[in-house]
């Protein structure tokens, strides 16, 4: 499939200049650099344009620093990191203000040289997509190369405007990213089960609105299982939900059973007081629960609801854990779909596809990451480009823009 994007293979890169925006937004706690999945994911990128010739600068931005200088959203404790990736490489960090002097950005590097810009987001220009600081950051480079897929659903300098100064194209982890979600998604083989948790439904309303007409079999779980139980009557005691979308998850319930799906909620779940590790938890049918309780999780029968709808089906797409992971026992519902998900996967008889921060994290803490026939690094843009919409950092790199973007939907 040609995705009419402007790649890697569309550029000469001998002796260019590159303003590689990448996507090194992962967690730094006081220095310790955590999961390092986004920084792997960019490197082949990385090599091949040094392997061509080109001469790299890295920009990232991290966390929400909100347009201020902030050392907590320093990308300094990656020099360590990129040293590792690519020994006998010197790591060049720029801090300060560095695109007043685009002359000096370069001094004292050679074609071996990676340089490292500090954290983009410190410019408060960037994330209002200002156009004088695009042309600022253009003078940096001889062209822009996007990586950051995950990046793209935002409207910002170093990754729209300043593709109106530089000659842009997209690397090889965002045109992954697309010809996967193409591959795995558009293509995926019927039948087609999607798997959808998370803690509200008012940020996945228009995944589900998505992807309903193409699914058959519709799992619901996590916290926003919640406001679909309420929708259908039963009693939830103290559990999250939200009241406000209640005729929301009802109109859903109405699409489904109207294009004969089949939805699958929870039929028993794993209720405590409160969400700590030593609380006591209990499992209740749906209809048992009592003023106090509190779903944290989907119950065993549920489980097995869904193991056997997965038996049935030929593609999975999973987004949102389907309990509070991060508090043990309420794992237990991801965790073992989780792993008969990567247990069909590696027998062949499904595909599977994940993705969303919280989602790829709980999959992480569990190993089994790597087991999944693909994982999105796109956290939100994977959702958007799930709900339909042409993003804004995407649309750019498109050789008719946009026309050419909207026929992967
Ligand atoms: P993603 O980032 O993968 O799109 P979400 O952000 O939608 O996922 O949801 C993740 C969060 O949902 C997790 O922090 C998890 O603890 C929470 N969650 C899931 N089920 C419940 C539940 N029953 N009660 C409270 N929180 C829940
Ligand atoms: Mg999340």
């Amino acid at each position: 499939m040609s995705l009419n994007l402007r790649t890697l293979d569309d550029i000469d890169l001998q002796n260019k200049k590159v303003f590689l925006r990448v996507d090194f937004n992962i967690p730094i706690n006081n220095g310790v650099v955590g999961d390092c999945t986004r920084i792997e994911a960019s490197l082949p990128t990385i090599r091949e344009i040094r392997q061509k010739g080109g001469r790299i600068a890295l920009f990232s931005h991290l966390g929400r620093p909100n347009g201020c200088v902030n050392p907590k959203y320093s990308l300094k404790p990656l020099i360590k990191v990129l040293e590792e990736y690519f020994p006998n490489t010197p790591i060049v960090f720029k801090e300060g203000d560095y695109i007043q002097n685009p002359e000096n950005f370069w001094q004292n590097t050679d074609e071996n040289t990676i340089i490292l810009a500090e954290n983009i987001r410190f410019y408060e220009d960037e994330e209002k997509n200002d156009i004088g600081f695009a042309k600022k950051l253009a003078q940096l480079a001889d062209i822009m190369v996007n990586d950051a897929f995950a990046t793209c659903h935002r409207s910002h300098a170093s990754i729209v405007a300043i593709t109106q100064f530089l000659p842009s194209f997209a690397g090889r982890l965002l045109e992954s990213e697309l010809t996967s979600l193409y591959h795995f998604y558009i293509q995926g083989k019927q039948p087609f089960m999607a798997m959808i948790g998370g803690a509200k439904i008012s940020s996945k309303i228009e995944v589900l609105k998505k992807i309903i007409p193409k699914i058959q079999i519709l799992g619901i779980g996590g916290g926003m299982a919640n406001t679909f139980l309420l929708a259908q009557g039963y009693f939830i005691g103290k559990s999250l939900a939200e009241s406000g979308q209640i005729s929301i998850a009802k109109d859903i319930l109405q699409q489904c059973q109207k294009l004969n799906k089949k939805v699958i909620l929870p039929i028993d779940v794993v209720v405590a007081e409160e969400l700590s590790p030593n609380t006591k938890v209990t499992i209740k049918n749906i209809d048992e629960l009592s003023e106090n309780d509190c779903i944290f999780d989907i119950g065993p029968k549920t489980i097995a609801l869904l193991k056997n709808a997965l038996n049935e089906s030929k593609t999975l797409l999973w987004n949102g854990p389907l309990g509070a992971f991060e508090t043990k026992p309420f794992d237990q519902g991801t965790h073992q779909f989780a792993q008969y998900a990567t247990l069909l996967t590696k027998e062949k008889k499904i595909t599977s596809i994940t993705g969303g921060g919280d989602s790829v994290a709980a999959l992480a803490s569990l190993g089994l990451e790597k087991d999944f026939s693909y994982v999105s690094t796109g956290g939100g843009a994977f959702l958007e480009w799930i709900e339909g919409r042409i993003m804004p950092g995407l649309e750019v790199l498109f050789k008719n823009n946009p026309a050419s973007c909207a026929i992967l939907f």
